[in-house]
């Protein structure tokens, strides 16, 4: 049987992407090492000096090449709504849906105390500082529908209820369990215009 430790770490590093399972990952494997070698080496310096360049927002905890991001120190964004994501990735597609100029707050993780993601891994001190700075007049909870989603909906429900602050949630029509990046933009922007209050 034919056996690489390098080829073997390749594989193993690929496959850690979510989607892609073994199989596909040797696949790419094989199609790195079948092209030009210019192609591989342009991928992994890419890789490294855009890795390098981002860090977290100090005020909303998206990973981006400025901090503050440019989302937050935009004067052209809307102050008094504030969307909460659970990854940076998930800002992307609210941003391309080009229906909400609010600010953002990425919490990381969802809540799943079972897996060791409770409220410090979801960062909910640094949320209520910013919500606080911020005075908000509506938090929309853009989560993706799944047990997690919901415990972290009601954590900070919890934690919002006597702020007066208005807490939207997306309508449902987003497939539960799925993530936010699965679905098109159209269930996206349906969901997202027909949000309602927690
Ligand atoms: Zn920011």
């Amino acid at each position: 049987m034919y056996h690489s430790d390098n080829l073997d770490k390749l594989v193993e590093s690929l496959a850690r992407f979510p989607g892609i399972g073994k199989k596909t990952a040797q696949r790419l494997a094989w199609h790195l090492l079948g092209q030009d070698k210019s192609f591989a080496f342009e991928l992994s310096e890419t890789i490294k000096t855009t890795v390098e360049a981002f860090k977290p927002c100090s005020l909303c905890l998206m990973i981006a090449e400025s901090d503050p991001c440019p989302i937050c120190s935009s004067i052209e964004r809307n102050r008094d709504l504030l969307c909460i994501v659970e990854h940076s990735a998930d800002i992307q597609i609210i941003e391309n849906m080009n229906e909400y100029h609010g600010l953002y707050f990425v919490l990381g993780h969802l809540l799943s105390p079972i897996d060791g993601f409770g409220p410090n891994e979801i960062n909910s001190e640094s949320l209520k500082a910013r919500i606080s700075e911020l005075k908000p007049q509506e938090i929309i909870l853009a989560l993706k529908p799944s047990s997690e989603g919901e415990a972290t909906i009601h954590f900070i429900w919890e934690i919002l209820r006597d702020s007066g602050i208005r807490i939207t949630r997306l309508s449902t029509g987003l497939p539960f369990g799925g993530d936010l990046e699965y679905s098109s933009s159209n269930t996206l922007r349906s969901a997202w215009t027909r949000r309602f209050s927690v």
